[in-house]
């Protein structure tokens, strides 16, 4: 194992917020270290069309969007390791231990901006259909329902995203969702209910997945949230559009977090409870949740670190 000088800036993640972070303290002579982990790119990677980052009239691919970012934090200096933390020491005050599985990073501060991760049900053998009709992922896996029938389950923006994107594949697709109002917004909303290939099943909540684990999900059964009725559904294939959690399994035992389980942050700022520690992007944000919102918290993040690490006696090298 590789043991690094020691950094000034070490960037966990690779979204918005952890390229944004890099770029502007690379700008700032700071050449810091970036982990990318095991999705570089963050969610936009998994995402098709991005009609609102700014500066970008016509819409951008997520994964086009998510490689200029980099690009750029490269440019001007940035170290791109591409492995996944597997353990942080915060314990002990900077220089903060940060460890993947073949290089270990000593930094002066530290970028946490590991973002969000889709939530699942929760269900009896979720992780046996996984991949065999059942998906947390729709511009992923939508390819393999041509001609199929399929659920999206979720009431947000992205479940209607999702269900629209799957109409250009599947031959059928339904909505299900445990309410009777959809909390998306209204355009994405609108959108969904005009799109003719598109039902609604409302206040309807899956009880159980239908068929052999390990082997191919044939169906639901879901239950009526008002009446507790059970029906019995087939379907190919079951897409899980139900929001997302905070990726904070390396952190959460030495930092705060909300009642949502996301990192604090002082108000208004990106500093975390320890000294010289920073989050920004999706990790610490259960309100906005934004590639726009994430890249700005990245860049205070950064802006924050480098006038940390001038406050520190030797500032920075
Ligand atoms: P979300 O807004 O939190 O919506 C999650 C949906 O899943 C809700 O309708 C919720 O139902 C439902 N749900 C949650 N847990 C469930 C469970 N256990 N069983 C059944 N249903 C469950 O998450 P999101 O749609 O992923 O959106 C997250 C953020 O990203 C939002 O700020 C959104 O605006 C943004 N976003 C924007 C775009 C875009 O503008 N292009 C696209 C995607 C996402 P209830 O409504 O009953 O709580």
């Amino acid at each position: 194992m590789s043991d690094a000088a020691v950094r000034n800036v070490v960037i966990v993640g690779a979204g918005p917020a952890g390229f944004t972070a890099a770029l502007y303290a690379a700008r700032a002579n700071l050449r810091p270290l970036l982990f990318e982990g095991p999705q570089p790119g963050g969610q936009l990677t998994i995402t098709t069309e991005v009609e609102n980052y700014p500066g970008f009239p016509e819409g951008v691919m997520g994964p086009e969007l998510m490689k200029k970012f980099r690009e750029q934090a490269v440019r001007f200096g940035t170290d791109v390791v591409s492995e996944a933390v597997l353990s942080v020491d915060l314990a002990h005050g900077a220089p903060f231990r940060v460890s993947g599985s073949s290089v270990l990073a000593q930094a002066r501060s530290l970028i946490i901006a590991t973002g969000a991760s889709a939530r699942l049900l929760g269900l009896a053998d979720e992780d046996q259909f996984m991949g065999r009709g059942l998906s947390a992922c729709a511009t992923c896996d939508a390819f393999f329902f041509r001609n199929k029938r399929v659920f999206v389950v979720g009431g947000g923006d992205s479940a209607m995203e999702e269900a629209n994107f799957l109409t250009k594949f599947a031959s059928e697709v339904t909505l299900v969702h445990r309410r009777s109002s959809f909390r998306a917004s209204k355009i994405m909303q609108d959108r969904l209910l005009a799109n003719p290939k598109v039902k609604v099943l409302w206040n309807q909540e899956i009880e159980s997945y239908l068929g052999e684990p390990g082997k191919r999900l044939r169906g639901a059964r879901l239950r009526d949230t008002t009446t507790g009725a059970i029906s019995e559904h087939t379907v190919d294939g079951i897409f899980l559009a139900i929001g997302h959690d905070p990726n904070t399994n390396l952190f959460k035992t030495m930092l705060a977090t909300d009642p949502k389980g996301y990192l604090l942050t002082k108000p208004g700022r990106t500093a975390t409870e320890i000294p010289g520690v920073f989050a920004c992007g999706d990790v610490q944000d259960s309100y906005y949740r934004q590639a726009v919102t994430a890249a700005g918290s990245g860049c205070m993040a950064a802006i924050e670190a480098e006038r940390w690490l001038d406050e520190q006696p030797g500032g920075h090298d």
